[in-house]
C-alpha cells in the first residue's frame, strides 16, 4: 500500500506557467516539486528559509540562519 492519500477527483496540473507535466505533489510535477522542496522554483516561496550566511544553502532555524552557523554564532557568543 504506497499510493499516495491525496486522491481528490478535481484534475491537478503543475502550477508553474507552462509546464505540462503530471501532477506529482504540493501543486508541482515530480520535477518542479523537487526543485520546489530545494527552493529552487522561481517566483514561489521555499517551504523553508535559507541560511542568511553567504553561499549557505541550509535551511535556517530560529535566527534565520542554520544549525551549523547558529552553533557557531553560539560558540563564538558564549566565548566572548
Ligand atoms: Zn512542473
Ligand atoms: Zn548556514
Amino acid at each position: 500500500m504506497s499510493e499516495a492519500t491525496e486522491t481528490k477527483s478535481a484534475e491537478r496540473k503543475c502550477s508553474v506557467a507552462n509546464c505540462k507535466r503530471p501532477y506529482r505533489a504540493k501543486g508541482y510535477c515530480g520535477t518542479h516539486y523537487k526543485l520546489w522542496r530545494r527552493g529552487e522554483v522561481e517566483g514561489h516561496k521555499a517551504r523553508y528559509k535559507l541560511c542568511s550566511k553567504e553561499g549557505c544553502k541550509k535551511p535556517a532555524g530560529r535566527y534565520g540562519v542554520c544549525e551549523e552557523h547558529r552553533a557557531k554564532a553560539g560558540e563564538a557568543a558564549a566565548a566572548g
